[in-house]
């Protein structure tokens, strides 16, 4: 039975205990592609807070948001003392439940370097300044990075930290990025590959799996490519339907049809046989546990999901 190299096995390896990422939201931050500066509405699948639950303990009452442009960030206080409390929480909450003594900062929700770069710096250094933390990963798009954070990100790789972009592909067809108003096409990502990890920076390039009118010839295919492109490691999830986003009133109006677990579960036995040994799995399932869910229904439990998944798996001699 072949062990793939999960994130939990990874950091295991070199850090000789487990990890837990802290997933973070802060105040504040936004998209390009919902703000203006590329598109307006976003991708037609995005409802973040269906991501992001710790969205929900943000503040709905201060409407400052983040971009490139601002000279002054009013909030960065209140995004700060967020970081703190956030990060206190889940840690606290680990080491009592579960021993766990390190942890990995992860900025998730919308783009978390599309900032300015002053605000970027304060809370990532203050990301890293928090005591058993080993680094840091990072959720953004693949346009909204600017070199002087690669550079800065880079300055924390050579203080010993882990770093990690984590870009949201979806798919490397233009055709698909289109239709899912991305905003984004595909030319310069693998240049970016290049230049963030040449700074010691690790990529995971994440793709969705039952984007529409894509086969399962086209997912697989966006695989290869971003594999072409060269990454530490990557996430994979099926597309599900959440309520107020586009994609919901196109599956109302029948021009949607989710992907079935079981070619999902195909797909993914294909992916993790050409994806090489020495990428990191960092997550091959997604659902949304809450009463936003509108389909597929088995996005609802991802043990469930991961039951079948390693079940499917184990058929091929891999063990998840
Ligand atoms: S890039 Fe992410 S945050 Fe921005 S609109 Fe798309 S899914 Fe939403």
């Amino acid at each position: 039975m072949r062990e793939l190299l999960t994130i939990g096995r990874y950091f295991k390896k070199k850090f000789h205990q487990r990890i837990r990422k802290i997933p973070i939201s802060l105040q504040g931050f936004t998209c390009p592609n919902i703000d203006g500066s590329v598109a307006r509405g976003g991708c037609i699948y995005c409802r973040n807070e269906s991501f992001s639950p710790s969205l929900i303990k943000l503040d709905k009452t201060i409407h400052t948001k983040m971009n490139f442009k601002i000279t002054e960030n009013l909030i960065l206080g209140i995004q700060l003392q967020q970081l703190e409390e956030q990060f206190c929480w889940h840690a606290n909450f680990h080491k009592d439940k579960f021993d766990i003594q390190k942890y990995m900062i992860y900025l998730q929700s919308f783009s978390n370097t599309y900032a300015p770069f002053e605000t970027l710096k304060a809370i990532y250094d203050k990301s890293l300044s928090f005591p058993n933390v080993v680094g840091m990963s990072i959720g953004t798009r693949v346009d909204c990075i600017e070199d002087k954070t690669l550079d800065l990100l880079q300055e924390y790789t050579l203080n010993q930290k882990e770093i990690w972009l984590e870009y949201g592909i979806q798919s490397t067809f233009e055709e698909t990025l289109k239709a899912t108003n991305r905003g984004h096409g595909i030319a310069g990502i693998a240049e970016l590959f290049k230049k963030t990890r040449q700074r010691g920076i690790k990529v995971c390039a994440h793709l969705i799996y039952g984007l529409p009118n894509e086969t399962p010839e086209m997912m697989l295919e966006s695989l290869q490519t971003v594999l072409s492109w060269g990454i530490d490691g990557i996430k994979i999830h099926p597309l599900y339907v959440v309520s107020q986003t586009k994609l919901a009133k196109m599956y109302e109006q029948g021009l949607y049809q989710p992907i079935t677990l079981e070619t999902y579960g195909e797909l993914i036995a294909k992916s993790l046989e050409i994806i090489p040994q020495d990428i990191i799995i960092q997550r091959i399932s997604s659902g949304a546990h809450d009463e936003t869910l509108i389909a597929p229904k088995w996005c609802f439990d991802k043990n469930i999901q991961m039951r079948y998944l390693r079940e499917k798996l184990k058929d091929i001699g891999i063990q998840y």
